[in-house]
């Protein structure tokens, strides 16, 4: 599966972040939720940055949210080079984290903070799958 012409890698996963690129290779986008706050975490982690507690439970996020912020790379060197141009964006999600990806699947001119945006899924180097969020089309 490619929603891109990004450049993709290897993913290199943790203890901590295992299950999360399993869940990518499915398709599923997951997040950690506090089961003593309540807080939604992000990035995969095995305790709550809010409250330092270890009871964290995985959830299957709606994998929908809209664009914070971005900027536009129009010059790079090395392997992002042939992706120019390209969207660098913060991700606020419905769940509430904001997170660092890449807009894939519009013309980077047509990007704009609020759109509605959804998770894709791009097959990595050596098995699982990266995030990217493209807009929602209707
Ligand atoms: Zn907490």
């Amino acid at each position: 599966m490619s929603a891109s012409d990004l450049p993709t890698r290897a993913i290199v996963a943790t203890v901590e972040t295992q299950d999360f690129w399993d869940a990518t290779a499915e398709g599923r986008f997951l997040l950690r939720r506090c089961n003593t706050c309540e807080a939604v975490i992000w990035y995969p982690r095995s305790h709550c940055p809010i409250c330092m507690s270890t009871d964290v439970s995985w959830i299957d996020a709606a994998g929908t949210g809209v664009v914070y912020s971005f900027s536009i790379t129009r010059a790079a060197s090395g392997t992002w080079k042939g992706a120019l141009p390209y969207v660098l964006a913060l991700v606020e999600l419905d769940e509430g984290p904001r997170i660092l990806t890449n807009i894939v699947g519009i013309d980077v001119d047509d990007v704009r903070i609020g759109m509605a945006v959804k998770v894709v899924f791009e097959d990595a180097i050596e098995g699982s799958a990266l995030y990217r969020f493209a807009p929602v089309t209707t």
